[in-house]
């Protein structure tokens, strides 16, 4: 943690200024290592570990922990970034662009083992401070503790440690894990200033009816209580099988997409160049979590109803929803 991101942290419980017990801290270079912050507010107390603030308030419902925990195994295990992820972040957000994150500050709802921090950041946001519940927060301060611009927190999206402060706020790919995902938009929304932009993806239930019908139950009933390293052995049978149909049958064309009369066409396509622990990560995500909601667009639609303008919803490769819109208080 460097000191810089009290200026956009604040008390999960009141909302007061963090302030760095000195005599305690404990410092590598820029960053607080270990340490403890107080809040000016309520004077509640919240310790610094490896480089990264724990800011909880108490009684956080144990399935979103348990949510948490269960991705932290995937972050660390396929705990890389890629080269390939900043071409998906931008599709996933588009029309939003890297141009777009210029001098701005960020706040990321929900950031796994940091891909998209990084990207954000090399992109020349002013700050991007970054959320997550669990123990992958220390796989994402790992891998961007180097980019000055690039704060890494541990905490709460339904209680956010930051200030209302923000130009922008995005989360991709973590709502539709919330108990309610609903909620876990407005409070996203709720960190941007007026007139700043609040963006988001989330699966679909449009275009993959069968996951919930099939596969939800037995993620729900079996895998997603499997021991993780022993699911992903389990993973690795079906990962081999679709593996060898994106290869043979999801050659991208010269425009980019899939063949049109197959399921997840343009989606699949996408996989076709990706490495085959990918493909492993992308069927372990799907079975490894206790909460995964496929949202219709009824669902979605009315996020975006009041509290906001220049609003977009959009299907991204009809099987997801790309949500943004200007925050609009008035
Ligand atoms: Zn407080």
């Amino acid at each position: 943690m460097r000191l810089e991101a009290l200026n956009y942290l604040a008390c999960p419980s009141c909302g007061g200024e963090l302030g760095l017990r000195l005599e305690a801290a404990r410092q590598e270079k820029e960053h607080v290592m270990a340490g403890i912050l107080v809040c000016a507010g309520c004077h509640a107390e919240f310790s610094v570990r490896d480089g990264v603030p724990i800011l909880m308030s108490a009684g956080v419902e144990n399935v979103k922990i348990e949510t948490a925990a269960r991705f932290a195994e995937e972050w660390t295990r396929w705990s890389d970034l890629r080269g390939y992820y900043e071409q998906e972040f931008f599709d996933w957000i588009a029309p939003v662009t890297g141009d777009d994150f210029q001098g701005q500050t960020v706040f990321e709802g929900g950031c796994g083992k940091g891909r998209h921090t990084a990207i954000v950041a090399g992109h020349g946001a002013k700050a991007v401070v970054s959320l997550d519940l669990g123990e992958s927060a220390f796989v994402a301060f790992a891998h961007t503790r180097d980019l000055p611009n690039a704060h890494v927190v541990i905490g709460d999206l339904l209680h956010p440690p930051v200030k209302p402060i923000f130009d922008m706020a995005f989360s991709v790919g973590v709502l539709h894990h919330l108990p309610d995902p609903a909620a876990g938009f407005r409070s996203l929304a709720s960190r941007v200033r007026n007139g700043g932009r609040v963006l988001f993806w989330v699966y679909g239930y449009e275009g993959n009816e069968w996951i919930p019908r099939f596969i939800n139950p037995i993620r729900t009933a079996v895998t997603s209580k499997l021991p993780a390293g022993l699911l992903r052995v389990l993973c690795l049978v079906p990962s081999v099988f679709l593996w060898a149909v994106i290869k043979l049958f999801y050659r991208p064309g010269a425009d980019g997409k899939g063949p049109k009369h197959l399921p997840y066409g343009d989606y699949f396509a996408a996989m076709h160049s990706y490495p085959f622990d990918e493909v492993h990560a992308n069927v372990f995500d799907q079975l490894v979590t206790p909460v995964a909601y496929y949202l219709k667009e009824e669902e979605v639609r009315p996020w975006l109803a009041s509290g906001f303008k220049d609003k977009l919803l959009r299907s991204q490769r009809g099987y997801s929803w790309t949500g943004s819109a200007n925050v609009d208080r008035h």
